[in-house]
């Protein structure tokens, strides 16, 4: 008589609920610890994070002052938030004209440099003499290159509406880059209002209070353009556009449109009251 062989079988193994429960715990447990070591140890921001964190703007001026005057609170303000901001000159001289023994373009570029280093930019000059600037292709052509080299995130110029020449030229080529790039947002400034720029219905209001010293040291860097003459017009301009938002002292803007995918001047505006 045969017998079958009884199988042998592995009793099974019935676990203790408390241990599969504790089981269980421990391994949430070490699930929770990778979680926030992954967090810990994660990879740096992409550069697009970075970049969006840290802008690069454009103030693009028709000479040396221009910038300053226009926008100098609103570079010092940007710049100690720790944004990249690069002061364009579309011209700093005229023909041969000397200052003070020396050619006008050295003792301009000297004086704006200065004024970028208080304010914390970075100065760039176009090496047109005031008469030589127009909105020709070649210009263009030169100003286009540029931005597109310096790849800005926002870019402001001169109201275009202006009785000096070289405002409403440096405005129309950076209107003309704007519209053929379309990359950036554009935004309008304005000097000496109503002997200069005309028209201007400013919708953005910039409190310079905090930085008003700093732009008055900046805008005194012109020594050859007397300073107490032009900065008592912009004094003036920084009240009435203070009275119109409510503050003491302000600088005043327009934006020509919120593209989409663009920034926008990560600043604190007020409104017109
Ligand atoms: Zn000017």
């Amino acid at each position: 008589m045969t017998m079958n062989k009884p199988t042998l079988r592995a009793p099974a193994r019935r676990m203790h609920p408390m241990i599969s429960c504790t089981i269980s715990a421990r391994r949430l447990s070490i699930s929770l610890i990778l979680a926030v070591l992954s967090l810990v140890f994660s990879t740096p921001a992409p550069a697009h994070e970075i970049a969006r964190q840290k802008l690069r703007v454009v103030v693009f001026g028709g000479h040396p002052d221009d910038p300053e005057t226009g926008c100098g609170g609103l570079i010092a303000q940007l710049t100690e938030a720790g944004h990249d901001v690069r002061v364009a000159y579309g011209t700093c001289f005229r023909g041969d004209r000397k200052l003070g023994g020396e050619p006008e373009a050295i003792v301009r570029r000297r004086e704006a440099t200065a004024a970028c280093k208080i304010l914390g930019a970075t100065p760039k000059f176009f090496d047109y003499a005031h008469e030589k600037i127009e909105a020709s292709p070649a210009t263009l052509a030169a100003v286009s290159a540029w931005l597109n080299e310096v790849h800005p995130d926002i870019v402001v110029t001169h109201w275009p509406l202006d009785i000096h020449e070289n405002h409403h030229v440096v405005s129309s080529l950076v209107w003309q880059c704007y519209q053929r790039r379309g990359g950036w947002n554009l935004y309008f400034f304005e000097v000496m209002t109503d002997q200069q720029t005309l028209g201007f219905h400013p919708e953005l209001y910039l409190d310079i209070g905090k930085v008003h010293s700093t732009k008055k040291t900046a805008c005194y860097c012109h020594e050859s353009q007397k300073p107490d003459e032009f900065w008592a017009v912009h004094e003036a301009m920084h009240r009435r556009r203070g009275l119109e938002c409510g503050v003491e002292t302000a600088e005043a803007y327009t934006l020509v449109e919120a593209k989409p995918g663009c920034a926008l001047l990560p600043l604190a505006f007020l409104n017109k009251k």
